[in-house]
């Protein structure tokens, strides 16, 4: 049967912490042995994507859960390895954007890259200027210095009491062109050391000559019966 604990956790989506999923129905699919497999289909309460859980019949006690789609995990995050007060603003602002809010989305949007350039030592009181020492530093593309100016206009937001007022198509623009900033800074970087942290390093001349005595030696005395390489 489903456990109505189960509702509580992190959107494995939009990365909504510890919420509430709603849930929308519960159903069986036929297995070819003539067996039900039962899901119970949950909704989240801010981006409203779905997640199923997998589990015993409603009928069996106690809960138990065979699986969750999609799964909880550090993959299901829209932008890995951020640091933690980045993350934190850059949540924010998706949230507050599904609630209707693009201005405080832009706001959040505005702290996010602050925060996240401040991380690369760019510490400019304007947020453009933070944001071309990224680009002369050559951490992200210069592609984006043809959006400087949606980030000079979120730059001002909120520093002002007459602020202008940013739509919701700004605010999207802005949240995709924030989200290629950070994979930029901050995924990209992090699966690349990855990458090469699982590769050895290639060998030097002094390991190649090495190994090749060793090899020698081993086909002379045929140790372990394997055949000389
Ligand atoms: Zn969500």
């Amino acid at each position: 049967m489903f456990d109505e604990k189960w509702r509580f956790r992190d959107c494995p989506w939009c990365g909504l912490r510890d919420t509430e999923l709603r849930k929308i129905s519960t159903f069986g699919t036929p297995r070819p042995d003539g067996g039900i497999e039962v899901y119970t289909l949950c909704s989240c309460p801010r981006c409203a994507k779905p997640i199923s859980f997998h589990h015993n019949g409603q009928n069996e006690s106690p809960p138990e859960l065979f699986g969750v789609i999609p799964e909880d995990g550090e993959e299901s995050r829209p932008v890995q390895n951020l640091p933690e007060n980045v993350e934190r603003y850059y949540l924010d602002a998706r949230r507050v954007l599904d609630a209707g809010v693009p201005d405080a989305a832009a706001v959040q949007l505005r702290r996010t890259l602050e925060a996240a350039a401040a991380k690369f030592g760019h510490e400019e009181r304007q947020l453009v200027k933070r944001v071309e020492g990224l680009i002369d530093d050559g951490l992200i593309t210069k592609g984006f210095g043809d959006v400087l100016h949606l980030v000079r206009k979120v730059g001002n937001l909120g520093a002002h009491a007459t602020d202008e007022r940013v739509d919701e198509d700004t605010a999207r623009a802005v949240l995709g062109l924030t989200t290629q900033i950070l994979r930029n800074l901050f995924e990209i970087p992090h699966v690349l050391e990855a990458l090469t942290a699982e590769a050895p390093p290639p060998p030097t001349e002094e390991q190649l000559e090495q190994d090749l005595a060793g090899s020698l030696q081993t086909s002379f005395e045929g140790e372990d019966g394997s055949p000389p390489s």
